[in-house]
């Protein structure tokens, strides 16, 4: 078989480039993915109660970017959806990230008051504070809010979803859910956000649909490598499997999901509730309230976290830490190396803690640079 390209893995990067090198350059294109699924860890699907299902944890789109956001228009309309979490703190349920509304909550309205003036005056209303930032203030009220915060939110749940203390991961880990100070009670305040009306397979099936475009399911790539001729390939899968692990395995961290179904119509108070202090889970997300289906039955999905094991089970995180950067530099070398063109891409191949806007985001980078080589190729 020949093709312009072969791209490896048909999530949110693969699916990008495969559609944009198809449809804009008219590049015929092989995708190869060794799940039985497109769509990658964004994969939905209708279970036997005919709930959409995130096969793969709960998925809610948010991005900043007008360009992400109308590029992906073109597959899918969306529902909107403005995502809520809570966090069970001393057997409340408090809104998450931890803001103005969660402070009043947890403390005496004297105290809270204090500390939302301490809060508003050292950083100003609407501002958004990394935990381990705020442990560094000089204010002995906010330092004690700190501790609060630390030891109540984020140790516990670190511990489980990482096996690692928030200051063993990079700072950027726990300030993707920083203090709000703020009465928004939203989990992100992205310009655009929602869930692809009709599930996230039906976009990527549009993605995929062009004449262009074949894809080969239920197969490694390695399977097939050797039958293909090509003149690039992108990959998308772990970086650090692409050389068979020649340094030691890039630790990744994985999860199990648990399904829950009941004949209720709605269980819980918001789409997700944190458990950072209880149970060995780290959150249960109910389905029916981010696709909105009223049926009268609803799924959950509770999410167990795991080390990563190669063939056993998924590599759904990378692990952003100072160890882990130096182990991938060696991998980055390699592929520098390489003769052939290779292409890294992606959460895995990257190893970086990429929402699903960054994927797509960084593969329409990528394809800016082919189309811009190309042209300049051809001058
Ligand atoms: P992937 O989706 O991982 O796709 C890589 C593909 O490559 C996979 O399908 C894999 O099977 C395939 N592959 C790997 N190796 C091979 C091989 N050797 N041969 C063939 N195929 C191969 N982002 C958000 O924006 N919002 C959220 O709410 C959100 N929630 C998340 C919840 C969880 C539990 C997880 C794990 C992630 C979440 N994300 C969320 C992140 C989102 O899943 C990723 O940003 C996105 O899926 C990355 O896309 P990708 O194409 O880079 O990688
Ligand atoms: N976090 C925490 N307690 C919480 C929520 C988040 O400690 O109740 C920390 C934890 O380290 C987590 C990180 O913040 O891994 C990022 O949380 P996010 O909800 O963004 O994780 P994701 O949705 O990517 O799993």
């Amino acid at each position: 078989m020949k093709v312009d390209w072969l791209i490896v893995g048909a999530g949110f990067t693969g699916s990008t480039l495969a559609e944009r090198l198809a449809t804009q350059m008219n590049k015929k294109i092989l995708v190869v993915d060794k799940r039985d699924h497109i769509g990658g860890n964004a994969y939905d699907e209708h279970n036997t109660d005919g709930i959409l299902t995130h096969l793969y944890g709960p998925h809610i789109f948010h991005t900043n970017s007008e360009k992400i956001w109308h590029y992906l228009s073109q597959f899918t309309s969306w529902r909107s959806y403005h995502h809520h979490v809570l966090a069970v703190v001393d057997g409340k349920e408090i809104p998450l990230p931890f803001n103005l509304n969660s402070l009043q909550e947890v403390f005496p309205a004297g105290l809270a008051n204090v500390l939302e003036n301490a809060l508003i005056s050292e950083f100003g209303y609407g501002k958004k504070v990394p935990i381990l930032e705020l442990q560094k203030s000089s204010n002995e009220h906010l330092r004690f809010l700190a501790d609060f915060v630390y030891n109540k939110v984020f140790l516990n749940y670190t511990r489980k979803q990482w096996g690692l203390r928030p200051e063993e991961l990079d700072a950027s880990v726990t300030g993707r859910v920083p203090i709000y100070i703020s009465r928004d009670d939203r989990y992100f305040q992205d310009k655009y956000q929602g869930l692809p009306e009709f599930g996230y397979t039906r976009m990527f099936k549009n993605m995929l649909s062009h004449k262009n475009i074949k894809t080969m399911l239920n197969t490694d790539y390695k399977e097939i490598i050797d039958e293909v001729q090509f003149e690039g390939m992108v990959y998308t899968g772990p970086i650090d499997a692409f050389f068979d692990h020649r340094f030691g395995n890039l630790p990744y961290r994985s999860l199990e999901f648990k399904t829950i179904s009941e004949n209720k119509p709605r269980i819980q108070k918001a789409g997700t509730v944190n458990y950072p202090n209880d149970y060995d889970y780290t959150r249960i997300t109910e389905q029916t309230i981010l696709t909105g289906q009223e049926s009268g039955k609803t799924t959950l999905i509770v999410e167990y976290p795991q080390a990563y094991v190669p063939q056993v089970n998924e590599p759904y995180y990378p692990i952003p830490r100072e160890e882990n950067r130096i182990l991938l530099e060696q991998y980055l070398e390699e592929a520098r190396k390489l003769k052939e063109k290779v292409i890294f891409a992606g959460r895995l191949a990257d190893y970086k803690y990429y929402n699903m806007d960054q994927a797509c985001g960084r593969a329409l980078s990528i394809f800016d640079e082919i189309l811009k080589e190309e042209k300049n190729g051809s001058h």
